[in-house]
């Protein structure tokens, strides 16, 4: 029932973790994760109420009250002291929606510097990256999945004194440009096509955006590089 993406975010929670899953929807995360016997116990956190329903018929259709405890918050707000969270997921949100949740997180005490942070952002995720590091956040693991024609990139991190990283591993990702896997060649074959698209038509445009049509070049190039 649960979609690769999501299963592969799975995969990253740790044996027994205490989780918190940060808009959770449906809370399918959690539901999986104690029906696998990989967890009993999780915070599904949601900031709207139709979610949060969803989440609450679907804990209580698995049997799991008590063990997946619904709680309607804005971010990790949802996240008490005795909860002993371990383990964050934010999965399916924008990257710069992830990472203000992040830093709202941070300023409000809720986030220490003891969980293990699973993120799959659907965009940005290079700002994403550069939160973690200007952070402290080492990206210790990198997936990269394809699901149902589109691709998405799940980044595991952890507070510890952070490598510093390159702008082209902030963009790539460290891990996933080291693994090169056929997933991430597809991909950024495809993403080459984009930009030489876009490229062409900058450059028969009547005003040349110059700073925009340089900033894809150099992107261009990075490309051409990681896939060479
Ligand atoms: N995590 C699930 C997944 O990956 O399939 C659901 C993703 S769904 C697209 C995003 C969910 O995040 C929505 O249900 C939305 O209400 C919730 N959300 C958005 N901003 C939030 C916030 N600040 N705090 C908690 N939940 C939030």
């Amino acid at each position: 029932i649960l979609s690769n993406r999501l299963a592969q975010v799975a995969s990253f929670v740790p044996e027994q973790a205490r989780l918190a899953d940060i808009g959770s929807d449906h809370a399918y995360l959690p539901v999986y994760l104690v029906a696998t016997g990989k967890i009993s116990y999780a915070i599904a956190g949601e900031v709207a109420p139709g979610p949060l329903k969803a989440a609450i018929a679907q804990i209580k259709k698995y049997g799991y009250t008590g063990k997946i405890i619904p709680r309607l918050a804005d971010g990790l707000a949802a996240i008490q002291p005795e909860d002993r969270i371990d383990t964050i997921t934010i999965a399916g949100m924008g990257g710069l929606l992830t990472s203000d949740i992040l830093t709202n997180g941070q300023a409000d005490g809720f986030l220490s510097t003891r969980e293990r942070l699973i993120l799959q952002p659907n965009n940005h995720e290079q700002e994403l990256r550069h939160w973690l590091t200007r952070n402290h956040y080492k990206i210790y693991d990198e997936q990269l999945v394809k699901d149902q024609g589109k691709f998405y990139e799940i980044i595991v991190a952890d507070y510890q004194k952070s490598d510093s990283y390159t702008m082209k591993e902030l963009y790539f990702g460290p891990i996933l440009m080291q693994k090169k896997s056929s997933i991430f060649q597809e991909k950024w074959q495809k993403e080459l096509q984009t930009k030489q698209k876009i490229l062409n038509n900058l450059q028969k445009a009547y005003e040349r955006p110059e700073a925009k049509i340089a900033e894809i070049n150099k992107e261009v190039a990075w490309i051409k590089e990681v896939l060479a």
